[in-house]
């Protein structure tokens, strides 16, 4: 038997046991989960605010696991054996629509699901979420390989360090040299100074609120040259003050809901730089000066997910070895404190802060 959480409905989930799969000839892999990354969705999946369609299901979507049974003809499309250790995307994309094939498989037309999000109704209540003790991966799942001999709470911040390369390198373009806001200090924002930081950028800002303090300290061990405090200091005047009166390069707006930091992203970059906004503002709209837009020559990029290739060069950072990620690592739980977890994720648990939360079933 294998021990999974289930979510039932909004704010219920329960620990239950499942038969262990059994792997048909071309029927993906089982994955001995090892841990699992929360984020923001998992809190906004709890909390029913994703809809309950497929509910019953299992979540976690972002795990790290050892390979513990794969079909052959699995094996030889994922390039990966028993006993390896992989990361796996949420996506399961069909490989084959046009979008697919154009490399926008995030928005496959004919997705088989997800891992640990909300799968067709039809594909049932299974294994199909990082929650749990074993995992079933569809054949068509897209896996990273990622050396077996780092710590598991480490190896799994593949996914927030893919979104801070993704956005900061791919979309924000940071390279050798490059001036950077970052705007928000959350895993996510401390991810993308982490990439910015791997390429060589030359300035690096960051801001955060006074609750911040302990992950603005780390963005400053973790690269930035400076950070800032909004509730004490203007955003623009201090970003225009370290750059002799241009502003940065980039300004990427990782801030959940706030929408003061994308008319301060406009005011901050420089002319002709880019801004990448990756903050959801839930549904809610903001003004732009959109005539500064045009006479700064700005390019404003929108930030969906992340691809493959962001979560390659993730890895890699992270084999590097060069950062002390660990002081990322704030909590680790087994699968019966999951609620906790996500609670504390969403700052529902008074007088403890996470930054990086890892679910590990073996605990
Ligand atoms: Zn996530
Ligand atoms: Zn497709």
């Amino acid at each position: 038997m294998v021990r999974a959480v289930v979510q039932t409905g909004p704010r219920q989930i329960e620990v239950r046991e499942f038969p262990r799969p059994v792997i048909g000839p071309d029927d993906g892999a089982l994955l001995r989960v090892e841990a699992c990354g929360i984020c923001g969705s998992d809190v906004e999946q709890y909390k029913g605010a994703m809809g309950t369609r497929g509910l019953p299901m299992v979540p976690g979507h972002e795990p790290l696991g050892i390979i513990e049974e794969i079909a052959p003809s699995t094996a030889a499309r994922w390039g990966v054996a028993v006993g390896d250790r992989v990361a796996v995307e949420i996506l399961i994309p069909c490989r084959s629509c046009d979008l697919c094939l154009a490399g926008q498989y995030m928005q496959c037309k004919n997705k088989a699901g997800s891992h640990g999000g909300y799968n067709p109704p039809e594909r049932g209540l299974g294994l199909y979420g990082g929650y749990a003790e074993v995992m079933h991966l569809h054949p068509n799942s897209i896996v990273h390989r990622v050396r077996n001999d780092l710590p598991a709470e480490i190896a799994v911040m593949y996914n927030p360090l893919g979104a801070g390369v993704r956005w900061a390198l791919q979309y924000g373009g940071v390279h050798l040299g490059s001036t950077v806001l970052v705007l928000g200090a959350g895993q996510r924002g401390l991810a993308a100074i982490l990439a910015a930081k791997y390429v060589g950028a030359g300035l690096i800002i960051a801001t955060g609120l006074a609750r911040d303090a302990r992950k603005l300290e780390l963005a400053r061990e973790f690269g930035a040259d400076h950070t800032i405090n909004v509730e004490e200091e203007d955003t623009v005047d201090r970003v225009r003050a370290l750059t002799g009166g241009d502003g940065v390069d980039v300004v990427l707006d990782l801030t959940p809901m706030a929408q003061q930091p994308i008319l301060d992203a406009i005011n901050a970059v420089r002319w002709g730089g880019t801004i990448v906004l990756a903050g959801l503002k839930g549904h809610r709209e903001t003004p732009i000066p959109t005539d500064l837009l045009i006479n700064k020559a700005l390019t404003v990029k929108g930030a969906f997910s992340v691809d493959a290739a962001a979560y390659t060069d993730a890895i890699k950072l992270i084999e590097s070895g060069q950062f002390p990620l660990e002081k990322m690592q704030t909590h680790k739980f087994g699968l019966d404190d999951v609620e906790h977890a996500i609670k504390l994720l969403a700052g529902e648990i008074d007088g403890e802060d996470g930054i990086h939360v890892a679910v590990m079933p073996g605990l």
